[in-house]
């Protein structure tokens, strides 16, 4: 992910570092250059522009014409302008005074939520939490039985409604019909919490149903999960190959459920990403953690300024 993003802005800094003093139109010529890079790895347009701005008015500004290397002066504006577009510093999961910590996953179906329910569990479950998933995903029985699969797989307990009623629905589900579905999923994730309580787990991490596109009866459904649970943290999961829809499905997510933090899914594809990096500048939510391939171990915490540095790589 990003390596064509990257490439293009490391050519452009290596046209720069030739030239000692920098004239106004060197750096006009610079800001074009990223400004067209960033609008080819699908970044936003009003990201796109909020960032050159920023860079430009640095870069015309004292602190480069004043610089020892000019050059070197503006590559340091730009990391830290696309570290502030990532979200600035590193947001950690925020944890409840009183266990169990409920967090809530909520994004578009195959965008990677039940797989990133396996990977956060296994990850809190090596730092010693006692993570309990829930299936609140019931508009597909599949998915039920899927994060029983992910839960076995990352060695964390699933809370998953009873099915024995449930005969027949697959297929008149999953021929997309409404948003019917066998269970109660705000009922599911009350009784998962209350379970988690029995049973001292002190994070519980809900999973909820997606459409493939945004679908306003799934997002009544998510909204309310949120205000029955109350969680400590909604966690927006994105794929980052989504491409130009992922400032619309986000900002519909952000007004529909509130999140609190992104998950970039997927960054381990090769598709230019540049849209998933709108998300946190767009919504002002911190990513938090991405999502790097199918494996459970393939997760890691977000770090803007890791991002930027290999982005500027
Ligand atoms: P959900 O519908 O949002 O619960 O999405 P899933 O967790 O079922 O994921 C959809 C598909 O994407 C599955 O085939 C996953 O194996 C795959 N997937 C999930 N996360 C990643 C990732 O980070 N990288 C890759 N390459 N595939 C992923």
């Amino acid at each position: 992910m990003f390596a064509s993003l990257s490439d293009r802005l490391t050519a452009t800094f290596k046209n720069l570092r030739h030239k000692g003093r920098l004239t106004e139109s060197d750096i006009n010529a610079t800001i074009r250059d990223i400004r067209l890079a960033l609008l080819d790895a699908d970044v936003a347009l009003p990201v796109v522009k909020q960032f050159t701005s920023a860079i430009r008015e640095r870069a015309l500004g004292a602190e480069v014409s004043q610089a020892l290397n000019p050059a070197q002066q503006v590559v340091k504006i730009v990391n830290e302008e696309l570290v502030a577009i990532l979200g600035g510093q590193t947001r950690s999961l925020q944890l409840a005074k009183n266990p169990p910590t409920v967090i809530m996953l909520a994004g578009l179906q195959g965008s990677g939520k039940t797989t990133l329910a396996g990977k956060l569990g296994k990850w809190l479950k090596d730092q010693g939490h006692t993570p309990l998933l829930v299936a609140a995903d019931l508009q597909r029985p599949n998915a039920v039985t899927q994060l029983e699969v992910v839960g076995e797989r990352a060695g964390v307990p699933v809370y998953a409604p009873e099915r024995g009623n449930m005969g027949g629905h697959d297929a008149v589900l999953e021929s997309g019909e409404g948003t019917r579905s066998f269970g109660d999923p705000v009922a599911v994730s009350r009784q998962g919490i209350e379970q988690a309580r029995a049973r001292q787990h002190d994070v519980v991490i809900v999973d909820t149903a997606g459409r493939l596109a945004v679908d306003a009866n799934l997002m009544q459904q998510a909204a309310d999960i949120r205000a029955a649970i109350s969680p400590d943290e909604v966690l927006f999961v994105i794929d980052a190959m989504i491409g130009q829809a992922a400032v619309e499905t986000a900002q519909a997510f952000q007004e529909g459920v509130d999140f609190t933090g992104v998950v970039l899914s997927k960054l381990d594809g090769d598709a230019r990403g540049g849209a998933a990096l709108s998300v946190a500048s767009i919504t002002g939510r911190p990513i938090m953690f991405s999502s790097i391939g199918e494996s459970v171990k393939d997760f890691e915490v977000f770090h803007p300024d890791r991002m930027a540095s290999r982005i500027l790589d």
